[in-house]
């Protein structure tokens, strides 16, 4: 297997370019289909998700609007626990039917500390794109409404996904080489 390296870590062949492009296609369907009359606001929550938005978001077929956030983590009050908004968020929420992409859920803590943040600005409805899952993972109730790719507790890069910074450029996903992958 073409394995590669990235800083001091081997990572395998694992959801190939060719995998990803027809999930997405498949998804941008589904999205297309469920939002029509809509006009849904894509919220894409960089980094890593970039490039599965701009893959994402050329399947729709509907009109459609997308906006690029940065989620900033601070400590709100004891009841609030931690709270995440959006930085770069300038459309109006309310009223909007949002559809939040994201690159991968793994424990789920981020998109539960953002979506309330996100309710209170009076969003006609929230769903999730998110390309890869990890049930495994999850800590929080947050479930992608739709789903790339299920995978194992792993860690993967490439596609926008990265490892200290490298891989996102990798077309395909990569898994962290162990001993049975190798
Ligand atoms: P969560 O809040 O769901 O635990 O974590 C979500 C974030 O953790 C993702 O948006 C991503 O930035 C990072 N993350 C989780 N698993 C992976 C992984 O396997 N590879 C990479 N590159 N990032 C991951
Ligand atoms: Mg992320």
């Amino acid at each position: 297997m073409n394995s590669m390296n990235i800083h001091d870590k081997t990572f395998v062949p694992y959801i190939s370019r060719e995998e990803i492009e027809k999930k997405t296609a498949l998804l941008g369907r589904q999205i297309s289909k469920d939002y029509s009359g809509k006009r849904p606001l894509f919220l894409a929550v960089l980094n890593g998700s970039f490039v599965f938005a701009s893959d994402l978001f050329r399947q729709i077929t509907i009109d459609a609007e997308i906006s690029f956030i940065k989620l900033a983590s601070y400590q709100g009050t004891a009841s609030t626990g931690n709270v995440v908004t959006a930085i770069g968020l300038e459309e109006q929420v309310d009223g909007r039917h949002i559809i939040i992409v994201e690159d991968i859920i793994d424990t789920g803590k981020t998109l539960h500390e953002f979506i309330p943040s996100l309710l209170q600005q009076h969003p006609a409805s929230i769903k999730i794109a998110a390309l890869l899952t990890k049930p495994d993972a999850l800590k929080f109730p947050v479930q992608a409404d739709y789903s790339g790719f299920e995978i194992p507790e792993k860690f993967v890069v490439g596609y926008g996904l990265d490892y200290d910074g490298l891989g996102r450029n990798i077309p395909g996903i990569y898994q962290l080489a162990t001993e049975d992958t190798l």
